[in-house]
């Protein structure tokens, strides 16, 4: 008697459990050893999370380690000033994350006396905290059997399930959040939604993985149909945006002059020279210039700034901006500033300051 090959329902259900139980025994041998790993601390967790968003571990463990040394408690976070905190989060980048991290450490002493939500639906209420951060600190700390999406897991499934739908779109963050709830063996949520990130960031990386050594490669899709490197699929429509930064650097008494960004743009809380911005660079039109910089460009997700800076003898104008205030070296160094204002002070701080 022929033998009925089995139903598309009996596959994915055989694959559902296959592949689950292999991430298990996989993490178990392969997970690295992180100071965040292993603990039920909302605290800790949210704060590893909000670091590592759009980051790589290699890159935010010193972050991470400086927050927990600086602000061991929510309550400590929450009491430090804003510039304090700008300042230890400069170099990573959208500062947004710094922000929002001060203000709900500030909200969670004040509206919930320094206790952390402990339901997904809750802790989504939290400024800053999206549907994937919320799943990461329910499942990771409270056990709750919720799954996370991060851009490991949408790889790690679009090529072992071979799904070719755009991560991007709305359908595309249904059918994969909906697919990876379906996966997470019930009471195992913070073992397995970790086993697959780590698995997406160790073994399934996103170019070139090694599927010779990999344990799903006899039931991966994307690999028995060579598709790997083609998955998952991602439409990217957000456009890059060219910008042209003139800083002018007004010089005095071997002090310069800087205030702190409130607008609505990037950078907003940290301290910036006085900048002018157009479809190309705009030199001063008043005082005497004592040296242009070279130029820098530096790259953002999307935006990419050509910048210049524009040294300017204060004395030689009539009056500064009134926003703008005197800093020494020494109290420049300790402002949050731009990656980008640290290296042009960084390349010309002798010429500066001597
Ligand atoms: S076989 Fe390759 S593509 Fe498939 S899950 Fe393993 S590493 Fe990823």
């Amino acid at each position: 008697m022929a033998i009925k090959p089995p139903s598309l329902y009996f596959s994915f259900i055989f694959m559902d459990s296959l592949f689950s139980s292999a991430i298990h025994q996989w993490y178990k041998i392969n997970k690295r050893d992180l100071p965040w790993r292993n603990l039920k601390d909302p605290y800790i967790i949210w704060l590893s999370e909000i670091i590592l968003q759009q980051t790589r571990v290699a890159q935010g463990l010193p972050y991470f380690n400086k927050f927990v040394a600086a602000y061991p408690t929510v309550f400590d976070l929450a009491h430090a000033p804003q510039d304090e905190v700008l300042r230890l989060w400069q170099g990573l980048g959208y500062y947004s994350r710094a922000r929002n991290l001060h203000g709900t450490a500030q909200v969670i002493v004040s509206k919930y006396n320094g206790i952390f939500p402990s339901s997904y639906s809750h802790l989504l209420k939290l400024k800053g905290v999206g549907q994937y951060t919320a799943a990461a600190i329910a499942s990771f700390a409270f056990d709750e059997d919720v799954a996370v999406v991060d851009g490991n897991v949408y790889r790690v499934l679009a090529r072992y399930f071979g799904i070719e739908t755009d991560i991007n779109s709305g359908k595309g963050q249904k059918d994969f959040k909906q697919l990876a709830q379906q996966l997470l063996p019930k009471g195992l949520a913070a073992e397995h939604n970790q086993g697959i990130m780590e698995f997406g960031a160790l073994q399934c990386v996103p170019v070139s993985p090694d599927c010779s050594i990999c344990p799903l490669n006899e039931t991966c899709v994307a690999f028995l149909k060579k598709e790997v490197s083609q998955l998952p699929i991602k439409i990217n429509k957000t456009k890059i945006k060219q910008r042209y930064f003139s800083y002018h650097v007004f010089l005095k008494d071997r002090q310069l002059f800087l205030h702190k960004r409130e607008t609505n743009d990037i950078w907003q809380g940290l301290y910036n020279f006085h900048l002018l911005e157009g479809q190309d660079f705009v030199s001063p039109t008043e005082g005497v210039e004592l040296f242009v910089s070279k130029e820098y460009n530096h790259i953002l997700t999307h935006q990419r700034i050509k910048a210049k800076f524009f040294v300017i003898d204060a004395e030689s104008i009539e009056k500064l901006p009134d926003f703008l205030s005197p800093f020494s070296e020494m109290e420049i160094e300790n402002l949050p500033k731009p990656v980008l204002i640290s290296k042009f002070l960084n390349d010309y701080a002798s010429k500066i300051f001597n």
